[in-house]
């Protein structure tokens, strides 16, 4: 049941209609394993940040069970930083600033006691960065789950196309899609993506939900319609963690067990955006989570 984690962690500044944080924790990696730990722990992350990166972040992280050994601490370095700001509508994010910092010269070193891994979450980075990190397993995991993101798609295509031959599954958003495929309509784009080697894609649409394509088929999980949306910051890698976390603890990789994955990982990224950055994703209850997941039956049930 282990998982293994390699995404970024960050400061980041977000600024929504509701508010302001500054200098916040983030990063993809954050997000994936905070979420993850609430179906199966440990969570093992490798990732890097520099010596500015405070004590009570990684204790955040220790709290929930995160291995953090396989965080580089680059001696002198800064630690990865992003701005982004939502405009009125909370689904258009315009980035402010990105500073790799010691992100830029990131080599994964994966520790030997992570590199049996049986699942492994391949967070939003630099595809060669993400392959060097399956490269160094001892034995290809149970089931590979990539993310990756427009900047990559753009500029790193050929690598990320290295990296989609080695990957089970996709997560990627529905503009991110379109733009990988070339295609407009969501069911040919993902039957283009399909044929670049995963075997199941999600393609996440926000606020309207998100869909799983595979095996000739495809399943629908909404989003919750919440009161309140403050922060949509980590909602993709929030549900990512939730999606991978119960495959991992079930242990059952099919097609019927990753629908059940969608609405864990939909539960999941519905608390993340209620409150800004990690906030909401520490302290919840198993009580909580297991409410949120009922509030999805509920929604979706009905007789005809
Ligand atoms: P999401 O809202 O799910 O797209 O993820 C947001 C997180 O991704 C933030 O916490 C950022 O720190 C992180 N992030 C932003 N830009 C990048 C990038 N270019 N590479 C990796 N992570 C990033």
């Amino acid at each position: 049941m282990s998982v293994l984690v390699v995404g970024t962690v960050a400061f980041d500044s977000v600024e929504s209609p509701f508010g302001k944080a500054e200098h916040i924790l983030g990063g993809a990696g954050t997000y994936i394993g905070l979420s993850a730990s609430y179906h199966t722990r440990p969570i093992h992350l490798v990732s890097v940040v520099g010596e500015d990166f405070p004590q009570e972040h990684f204790d955040r992280m220790t709290s929930h069970d995160i291995d953090i050994s396989g965080i580089e601490i680059v001696k002198g370095g800064k630690t990865f930083f992003w701005a982004g700001k939502y405009r009125d509508d909370l689904n258009t994010r315009d980035t402010l600033d990105t500073q790799l910092n010691v992100l830029a010269d990131f080599s994964p070193v994966v520790p030997e006691h992570m590199r049996d891994a049986e699942y492994l979450m391949l967070g939003n980075l630099l595809p060669s960065v993400q392959m060097r990190v399956l490269e160094q397993l001892h034995a290809r995991p149970k089931l590979v789950v990539m993310d990756t993101m427009n900047f990559w798609i753009d500029g790193f295509l050929d690598d990320l196309k290295e990296g989609l031959r080695l990957t089970d599954v996709l997560t990627i958003n529905d503009e991110e899609a379109r733009m990988l495929s070339g295609e407009y309509a969501l069911p040919a784009a993902a039957k283009k993506i399909l044929e670049m080697g995963p075997r199941y894609l999600v393609i996440k649409k926000g606020e309207h939900g998100a869909l799983l394509f595979g095996e000739d088929q495809v399943f629908y999980a909404p989003a919750l319609p919440l009161d309140e949306v403050v922060d949509p910051t980590g909602a993709g890698d929030s549900f990512a963690g939730g999606f991978l976390g119960h495959i991992a603890r079930s242990g059952d990789i099919s097609f019927e067990n990753m629908k059940r994955a969608l609405i864990y990982g939909s539960a999941m990224a519905s608390f993340c955006v209620e409150k800004f950055g990690t906030e909401r994703l520490v302290g919840l209850t198993e009580a909580d989570v297991n409410q949120r997941l009922a509030r999805f039956t509920e929604l979706t049930r009905f007789d005809l």
